[in-house]
């Protein structure tokens, strides 16, 4: 069956035992490999149910059962309509240590019915904490009770200056959590700004972890130190150890050191582990991943992991290889390693100067649909950008065009007020101690403010029975009919018995009279949403696994603007370079190659943070097999830059193309050269010059 593989990729396959690593670079075959590694293993007759599959993202670990699927429909001759094995354990890091805490909760202590919460609901919990400790007012008020500590470095630290806000405060945590190091160090390397704050930050986290726990609620961090907790039991890891035959993780670039951690944990000897990737891809370093996990992986064994390196990418054609490999060459950090095309021939990629964002959405969908003229299915065409904001413009083109599209990354699906509201009404049916979705639900109710709303969780939280307690809890006449609706719809969600979606129908019929009083404009819309959700309900099993698969994966395609496309449409990728990552497209366009959107502005602080940017660039152009352009509007619309409000830039060509990278790129048609171009046609302009610094910002 693996007859297309080459011998360096058979070598990883065939490998049985100890470590194996395979660092390779980008369309090299590495999550081939990987797919490969499971088909044989099932052919060998390995349950699959043995088998651990850890990916970036679901979408991925999808994508990778279907190859697999497809190597063993090869290899085993079936029909079309034989299923694939399935992977039960195929998923995130997260998801994964989702489902093995909840299996384990009693041994550990946690309650089965536990909620997840995501980043943005952290943040919620951590600003609730901060103010009931009085930090923003710069004391310590309600901590002194909690935790003895009154008047003491803490409280005299924090009112010299302002405290962290709560993102501020959770990136700290968060940071001191995935990379295992001391607070001390984190604030000293990474937020010296906050260094003052020691002793009052040490005092939040410890309330803001109690909180969590009296609420039986984990955010993302705490599922992985829950499982790397669960490891450190040496019953457990030898358990869970022996549970898994393989253990194969994609994308090893991008794990944080807790990530490894449980790796080396799990697998101590490193039996059957297998891990892949690129270090010239590492692009969340600014969230704790740690490169070196990779570079250190075979000296971390003894005898050292056995090493396969890959050297012929099966993606792209040369010309778009010579320029991922320009690019890379720029960089001091990555590892040497020129990418060699399989594919013969290819065009040039292209660099487009466009007057401005409208000019480059008006390009980038005559060129998809020229693409489309020539064979190739708007599917299989990606537009790429650094933020999801950048294709705002081209959205709206393609909206009135007619043009459908999808777009994933950056997208705030789960951050929109009905979806959240939703969503806490069966969080908080499913675990009533979660005091967060309480407040959010409590309050829907005309009638019910804060006040009462903590008088209400309050008394579950000190309840044996919390559901008993809300079903007897009183509230004033005025609000007493529709607490009783509320009431109504708990004690059904509460059922054992209730069905699975049918709950989700059910808590949005109650919603929905709330959603049109207090959103009268825009409730139609946000009903459409709602009933996205729906559809996506039907998916999961049960209440538990949806909020779970929700929480930690959230779905990423918008409907904002075109509306869900139906499974057999075609319709245009939109990308977050980010969330473009494994992937690949016969066509790619990266939009706003300039500086300051890349890199983006925020970066321009540091080296590391310039090469991580650049690695970002690097990731983008190695996703097209066959076409790509790089976008260069000359004016490009900046909102609300401190208190300027909107304003215009005139930027140049991003420093990530000098001469030598820009040299492997045509030049397309330019639109009429504009000063600043005619200034510094590609090529000449010398290195690092910043136009857009160097000529100042242009005010509309
Ligand atoms: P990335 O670094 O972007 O994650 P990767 O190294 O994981 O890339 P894959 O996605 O596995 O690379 O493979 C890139 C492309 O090459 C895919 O289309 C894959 O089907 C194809 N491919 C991989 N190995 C072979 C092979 N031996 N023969 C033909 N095509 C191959
Ligand atoms: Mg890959």
């Amino acid at each position: 069956m693996l007859d297309t593989l080459n011998p360096e990729q058979l070598a990883a396959v065939a490998h049985r035992g100890g470590p194996l690593l395979v660092l390779a670079g980008a369309g090299t075959g590495k999550t081939m490999t990987l797919a490969a590694r499971v088909a044989s293993r099932v052919m060998d007759g390995a349950d699959p149910q043995r088998l651990l599959l850890i990916t970036f993202s679901r979408r991925a670990a999808q994508a990778l059962q279907q190859r697999a699927g497809r190597l063993l429909h090869q290899a085993l001759g079936w029909g079309a309509t034989q299923a694939p094995p399935e992977l039960p354990w195929a998923g995130t890091f997260h998801s994964v240590a989702a489902r093995l805490l909840r299996e384990a909760a009693p041994q550990v202590g946690l309650h089965p019915d536990f909620s997840i919460i995501d980043r943005g609901d952290a943040e919620t919990l951590m600003g609730l904490v901060r103010d009931r400790l009085g930090l923003a007012q710069g004391g310590l008020a309600g901590a002194a009770g909690q935790s003895g500590q009154r008047g003491g470095a803490a409280e005299r630290d924090t009112g010299r200056r302002r405290f962290p806000l709560p993102s501020t405060c959770l990136a700290i945590y968060s940071r001191c959590l995935n990379t295992q190091a001391p607070l001390a160090q984190v604030l000293n390397d990474d937020f010296p700004w906050c260094a003052e704050h020691e002793a009052a930050l040490k005092t939040l986290f410890a309330a803001y972890a109690a909180d969590k726990h009296a609420q039986a609620t984990l955010d993302y961090d705490d599922l992985l130190l829950g499982w790397w907790q669960l490891l450190g039991d040496p019953t457990l890891a030898a358990h869970l150890g022996q549970r898994f035959d393989e253990v194969l993780v994609d994308e090893y670039q991008d794990t944080n050191r807790l990530q490894a951690a449980i790796l080396q944990r799990l697998k101590p000897d490193g039996q059957g582990l297998t891990v892949v990737g690129d270090d010239a891809q590492s692009i969340y370093r600014f969230r704790g991943a740690e490169v070196g996990n990779i570079l250190g992986f075979a000296a971390g064994f003894s005898p050292p992991a056995t090493q396969v390196t890959l050297a012929r990418n099966y993606r792209s054609v040369q010309p778009i290889l010579d320029a991922a490999n320009a690019t890379i060459a720029q960089s001091p950090e990555a590892l040497p390693k020129a990418l060699v095309a399989q594919r013969p021939g290819g065009q040039r990629p292209q660099l487009v100067n466009v007057v401005d964002e409208m000019a480059q959405a008006r390009h980038v969908a005559d060129q998809a649909l020229r693409w489309r003229e020539e064979g190739l299915r708007l599917k299989q065409q990606a537009v790429l950008f650094r933020t999801g904001h950048h294709s705002a413009a081209l959205e709206l083109e393609l909206t009135r065009r007619n043009i459908p599209f999808v777009k994933f990354g950056g997208l705030k699906f789960l951050e929109a007020s009905h979806v959240k509201d939703l969503l806490a009404v069966l969080r908080w049916a499913h675990n009533p101690r979660c005091r967060l979705a309480g407040f959010r639900v409590a309050q829907l109710v005309p009638g019910i403010g804060a006040g009462t709303a903590r008088k209400l969780l309050d008394g579950m939280q000190g309840a044996t029975d919390p559901r008993a307690a809300l079903q007897a809890f009183a509230v004033p006449a005025s609000a007493a009919l529709d607490w009783a609706t509320l009431q109504l719809l708990m004690r059904g969600l509460a059922d054992a018995a209730s069905p699975w979606p049918g709950e989700l129908a059910a808590v949005q019929n109650w919603y929905t009279p709330h959603l049109y009083r207090l959103q009268p404009d825009s409730a139609a819309v946000r009903l459409v949403d709602l009933d996205q959700l729906q559809v996506l309900a039907l998916a999961s099993r049960n209440r538990e696994r949806f909020l779970t698969e929700l929480t930690l994966d959230p779905p990423e395609a918008s409907s904002d603007w075109s509306g869900p496309p139906h499974m057999d449409d075609d319709y245009l990728i939109l990308s977050t370079l980010h969330s473009a990552k494994g992937q690949e497209w016969d066509a790619v366009s990266i939009l706003n190659v300039i500086d300051g959107c890349m890199p983006a502005d925020m970066a321009t602080g540091s080296s590391a943070a310039i090469e991580e940017e650049r690695r970002l660039f690097y990731v983008g152009i190695t996703r097209a097999r066959h076409h790509l352009q790089l976008l260069v509007p000359q004016r490009f619309h900046v909102t609300q830059q401190h208190k300027y409000g909107d304003r215009h830039l005139y930027g140049g060509l991003s420093r990530f193309v000098p001469a030598a990278v820009a040299g492997c790129f045509d030049r397309l048609a330019p639109a009429a050269p504009t000063a600043i171009d005619a200034m510094w046609p590609v090529g000449a302009r010398p290195e690092g010059l910043q136009l857009g610094r160097q000529l100042g910002a242009v005010w509309d």
